[in-house]
């Protein structure tokens, strides 16, 4: 069977798919809130004789398929599920009907994918090996892909590579990107305490201690650990979104607490590890500086995406089978975004895919998290397509180690 064929066998049932797509996105289901979305993905998983495993991390699903033939590898492919809180705006047919929540992200698309691939293997179980089929919940900031992991999912599925795919707005329908290595960054956020005594800003000024002195002197060396710890070659950002002080907008009191807040993006272990060792010293120098207490607090997301270089080849080859080699980007530029399948990718070698969700005719498209956002049916069968072609490939590699 070529890539090309299966994606024809697969084309049959597209209105099928369609029809399930607009279902999910009808009916959106915020991160660990996915009881009627699982149960769906369940029922139809069972439909087509796979075995299916509910409640994996609360709310995911997993699927496992054994094919006819000899073979001991196992992969895993992995699709997310959760919708955002976004009101949607559009008057499609099949929009939200549950106000303030949305698809915004396609993960409705994804697990559509997903279980077009679960279906056409099943049905077509000519391969050696066994195929896990991880139905994620929460991948929107609040760590489903942690949460199956905690619940043993490696350990309950055991797998020799884990893939994952996203849609990607911009891109014409039949491209595919992706590089080895760092492709999305540690998505990391922080609050740093500075405390003083506060006191009378005027009468009282001499005799008190002011954490204001700290914050503006914190703001500016915050952009040295930039310039000045992080290698020039390795991609980071620090930035602040939030400051707090005072009461009341009282111009006359020296307020006793300051709270900055920011986020923290970048690729690696290391530097991540850097980032927040740098900041915690940062903020208790300068506090010390002016007779203060200064405290970071530093919030783990989403672990830095990192592909690995065999699975990664793989993974274009896959796609390059169904489009051409020119239409797969195997070198395109890191993302600042967060993604939590890195999760999954530091524990188990695999590679993330970016499958183009189209693009208008005058260039414009409609991006994720807005309220007009819709994932593109035409790339359903594609997207399943690729997923059959890549479990076979990998199935078929001797990366077994
Ligand atoms: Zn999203
Ligand atoms: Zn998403």
């Amino acid at each position: 069977m070529t890539a090309r064929t299966i994606l024809d066998a697969i084309k049959v049932y597209e209105d099928e798919f369609i029809a399930i797509r607009r279902d999910f996105h009808a009916h959106p289901e915020i991160g660990f809130e996915e009881h009627r979305t699982a149960s769906r993905v369940a029922e139809l998983l069972r439909n087509w004789g796979i075995e299916t495993h509910e409640g994996v991390g609360r709310t995911g699903v997993v699927g496992t398929l054994k094919g006819r033939k000899p073979g001991q590898r196992v992969v895993a492919l992995r699709a997310d599920m959760d919708a955002l809180y976004i009101d949607e705006t559009s008057d499609l047919p099949y929009r939200s009907t549950i106000p303030g929540k949305m698809h915004a992200c396609g993960h409705d698309g994804h697990t559509t994918m997903l279980l077009g691939a679960a279906r056409y293997l099943a049905e077509n179980p000519d391969f050696g090996g066994t195929v896990h089929f991880f139905f994620q919940p929460a991948e929107e900031g609040l760590g489903g892909a942690q949460a199956m992991i905690e619940d043993g999912l490696f350990e309950r599925f055991p797998v020799d590579a884990v893939y994952g795919m996203h849609n990607k707005p911009g891109w014409p329908v039949g491209e595919f990107g992706l590089r080895p290595g760092p492709m999305f960054a540690a998505s990391d956020t922080w609050t740093v305490t500075f405390k003083g005594s506060g006191g009378h800003g005027g009468s009282g000024a001499h005799k008190s201690t002011d954490p204001t002195l700290p914050l503006g002197h914190f703001i500016l060396a915050v952009q040295t650990i930039i310039g000045r710890n992080i290698p020039a070659v390795e991609p980071a950002v620090l930035s602040i979104g939030h400051i707090s002080a005072g009461a009341f907008g009282a111009p006359s009191i020296i307020p006793a607490e300051v709270v900055v807040r920011g986020t923290a993006r970048s690729y690696s272990a290391s530097i991540r590890d850097l980032l927040e060792r740098r900041l915690r010293e940062v903020a208790e120098s300068v506090a010390l500086t002016y007779g203060c207490n200064g405290q970071l607090q530093y919030n783990r997301g989403a672990a830095p995406l990192v592909n690995a270089t065999a699975q990664t080849a793989i993974a274009a080859a896959a796609a390059a089978d169904l489009v051409g080699e020119r239409s797969v980007d195997t070198d395109v530029s890191r993302k600042t975004a967060g993604e939590d399948f890195g999760a999954m990718l530091e524990r188990k070698p695999g590679a993330y895919i970016l499958i183009g969700n189209g693009v208008d005719p005058d260039g414009s498209f409609q991006d994720v998290h807005t309220p007009i956002y819709d994932f593109n049916d035409k790339i359903l069968c594609l997207g399943a397509a690729y997923w059959v072609n890549l479990a076979k490939k990998d199935l078929c590699s001797d990366d077994a180690g």
